[in-house]
């Protein structure tokens, strides 16, 4: 299995001061040997994007956007495309997060179309996926995993999905501070790492990293990251914290 990968999606936080002494503090504390063990990225809003990317430059922590638009250039205004992201030097970009999902609205199509476009554009995309709470209640929770899956990879070849991070996060526990034990990410996990199995063979699955996020904190991530099937953690509110974030990095490794 590759290095965990332990990223930070600041979301609508941080100002032009904060996000460059955010990004100071986590790049102060992680040792070399955390960086050793572990891939590090932060998220931070598009506008800190080169900023924030100027701070970490040769530290080995890598910068994420937190989406991007489907086409390259042209009329579409407030948009950000994957060119644009990869000219400011991003790594990552998040696709599908619940967020965009359930706020903004974001289909299963377009999903797959920017999941598409970050991957033609030299990104590496991490798509989420996850069920809302009645969903769960009502066990639903494989079917709109996979169905998200599912519609999220469409059309893409083994090779493509290959170099695709999944991120599983349950809506009911985004920000919420309920966590989904152990036990449960895991059994989603299995499910996700079953299902990229069918589509790009087994070796080649067991490659692919499965994130958990929802509600990852200090004092969880290390049984969240004993579990065979999860691969890293996204954290949301526990990333505006450099100390947060660092025990983190240092618990999942
Ligand atoms: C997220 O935004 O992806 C997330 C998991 O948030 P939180 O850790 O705050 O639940």
């Amino acid at each position: 299995m590759s290095k965990p990968l332990i990223a930070g999606n600041w979301k609508m936080n941080t100002n032009s001061h904060s996000s460059i002494s955010l990004a100071k503090s986590i790049a102060a504390g992680c040792s070399e040997s955390a960086g050793q063990s572990a891939d590090v990225a932060v998220f931070p809003p598009f506008v800190y994007l080169g900023s924030v990317v100027q701070v970490l430059r040769s530290t080995g922590i890598s910068v994420g956007a937190q989406d991007l638009y489907t086409e390259q250039k042209g009329a579409f205004t407030g948009e950000i495309s994957a060119s644009m992201l990869k000219d400011t030097s991003c790594v990552y970009v998040l696709c599908g997060h619940s967020e965009r999902r359930h706020i903004i609205g974001e289909s299963d199509r377009l999903v797959n179309a920017k999941v598409t476009a970050a991957i033609n554009g030299g990104l590496l995309p991490i798509l989420c996926v996850g069920e809302k709470l009645q969903q769960r209640q009502c066990d639903k929770t494989g079917e709109v995993v996979n169905t998200q899956l599912a519609e999220g990879l469409a059309d893409l070849s083994a090779e493509k999905i290959s170099g695709v991070t999944i991120a599983y996060e349950p809506v009911w526990a985004i920000g919420t501070g309920l966590t989904a034990t152990p036990a449960q990410a895991q059994e989603v996990h299995f499910l996700i790492r079953q299902e990229l199995s069918k589509k790009v063979g087994k070796q080649s699955a067991q490659q692919i990293r499965i994130l958990y996020g929802g509600s990852a904190k200090p004092d969880n991530a290390a049984d969240l990251m004993a579990e065979q099937d999860i691969d890293g953690l996204l954290v949301g509110g526990a990333s505006l914290k450099a100390d947060d974030f660092l025990r983190i990095i240092k618990a999942s490794i």
